[in-house]
C-alpha cells in the first residue's frame, strides 16, 4: 500500500500516521520526494484495508498494492482448481470442473413437474450434459411470479438424481435451507441476487459441498471473487464461480455477457468458472453462440436452460433452448473445446 501525503503534511502528522500504521502490526517507509512525501506500507496490506487511513490528518491518497482477495488469487495457489464431485451411483464416474474437459451443467430453469424433470435429465445427460441443473427455490423478481416447488422440487431432483446417476446444482437462498439443499445437491448454487448475500456464503462455507457463485446483476469481476473468498475462507475450497451476464444500458439482451470475465478470472484466479449465456442473453438463439464463444475464450464449462415446451415454461421460457437445438449445440461445442485444446 502507498500512502500519498498532503503537500501541507506537517511533520507531526506524519510521526502520527507512522505510529498509527505501526501499532496496527505492519512497517513504513517513508520517501521525502521534492514535490510530495509518500508511505510504503510493508506487510499485508488486507489486513488495514478497512481502517480510515483517509480520515488521517495529512494523508492524500491511498493505493492498495495487492488485491483484497487472498485465497481466491493465483498468487495464493498458482496451480488450478479441479474440482472433483464424486460419481453419484458406484461405478461411475466422476465429474471433474477445472480439468481438461470442459463441462455442461443442463436442465430446465425450475423443476415444473417430476416428468418434465425426469424428461430433461434423461435428454441432456444422453446428449452429454454431465450435471443437470434446476432451481426447486426460484427467486423471482415479482412475488406473483412462479417461486419453485420448494421441498417438493428437492425432492423430485432427489429421485433424479438417484435414478439417472447424474449429479445436480440447484440453488439455496436462504441459511435455514443449505443443509437439506445440500443433502440432495452435488453441488449448492448461490444465485446472482445472493452474491453478496455474506451470511449465505459463509453457510455454503461450512459445507462440505462444491459451490457454484453466480456474479451478481452489478457485481464487478473483484466483488465476484470478494464472494469466493468468504466461502474459501470458511474452510470450504470447492469454489465455482459463473459469469452469467451482467447489466448495462443495453437493451437488445437481458443482461449484457461478459465473456471478457472469463479471462481476467483466469488471470487472477485458480478458481475454475462457468458461463451461463441463457441468463447472459435472455434469448434462446443466442444461446449457443454465446455458449461456443465461452468455451473458445476459455471457460472450464457452460449452464444452459432447456425446456421441452418453453411457451409453457413457468419461468425464463424466452431463453430456453428446445432439445434439437440443445443437442445441436452440443456437437459444435465439442468441436470449438477441440479448437482451445480441449475434450467435451
Ligand atoms: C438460475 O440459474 O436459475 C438463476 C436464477 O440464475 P441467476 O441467479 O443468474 O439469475
Ligand atoms: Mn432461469
Amino acid at each position: 500500500m502507498i500512502i500519498v501525503l498532503r503537500r501541507d503534511a506537517t511533520e507531526a502528522q506524519i510521526a502520527h500516521l507512522v505510529e498509527t500504521i505501526q501499532a496496527w502490526g505492519l512497517t513504513t517507509h517513508l520517501s521525502r520526494g521534492t514535490e510530495r512525501t509518500i508511505i510504503g506500507v510493508i506487510g499485508d496490506e488486507r489486513t488495514i484495508r478497512s481502517k480510515p487511513l483517509e480520515a488521517i490528518p495529512g494523508v492524500e491518497s491511498v493505493m492498495a498494492v495487492l488485491k483484497p482477495y487472498k485465497l481466491a488469487s493465483l498468487e495464493f495457489q498458482p496451480e488450478k482448481t479441479r474440482i472433483q464431485i464424486p460419481p453419484v451411483k458406484p461405478g461411475g464416474e466422476p465429474v471433474e470442473i477445472g480439468g481438461p474437459s470442459v463441462v455442461v451443467v443442463a436442465g430446465p430453469c425450475s423443476v415444473e413437474s417430476r416428468d418434465m424433470l425426469f424428461d430433461m435429465a434423461a435428454l441432456v445427460q444422453k446428449a452429454g450434459a454431465r450435471l443437470l441443473r434446476a432451481g426447486a427455490f426460484k427467486p423471482r423478481t415479482s412475488p406473483y411470479a412462479f417461486q419453485g416447488l420448494g421441498v417438493e422440487g428437492l425432492r423430485y431432483l432427489a429421485e433424479v438424481r438417484a435414478e439417472l446417476g447424474l449429479p445436480i446444482v440447484t440453488e439455496v437462498m436462504d441459511t435455514r435451507d443449505v443443509e437439506m439443499v445440500a443433502e440432495v445437491a452435488d453441488v449448492l448454487q448461490i444465485g446472482a441476487r445472493n452474491m453478496q448475500n455474506f451470511n449465505l456464503l459463509r453457510a455454503v462455507g461450512r459445507c462440505r459441498k462444491p459451490v457454484l457463485i453466480k456474479r451478481g446483476l452489478s457485481g464487478t469481476i473483484e466483488e465476484l471473487l470478494m464472494s469466493a473468498e468468504y466461502v474459501l475462507n470458511e474452510g470450504n475450497r470447492q469454489v465455482i464461480l459463473c459469469e452469467r451476464g451482467i447489466r448495462t444500458f443495453e437493451r437488445a439482451t437481458r443482461n449484457t455477457l461478459d465473456i471478457s470475465a472469463v479471462p481476467v478470472i483466469r488471470r487472477e484466479s485458480h478458481l475454475p468458472v462457468l458461463v451461463d449465456p441463457s441468463h447472459g442473453t435472455g434469448i434462446w438463439s443466442l444461446v449457443s453462440p454465446m455458449a461456443l464463444a465461452a468455451v473458445a475464450a476459455g471457460a472450464d464449462g457452460v449452464m444452459v436452460e432447456v425446456h421441452p415446451n418453453p411457451e409453457q415454461a413457468l419461468s425464463d421460457g424466452p431463453q430456453a433452448l428446445l432439445p434439437k437445438t440443445f443437442e445441436k449445440m452440443m456437437s459444435e461445442l465439442g468441436a470449438v473445446a477441440r479448437a482451445v485444446g480441449r475434450t467435451l
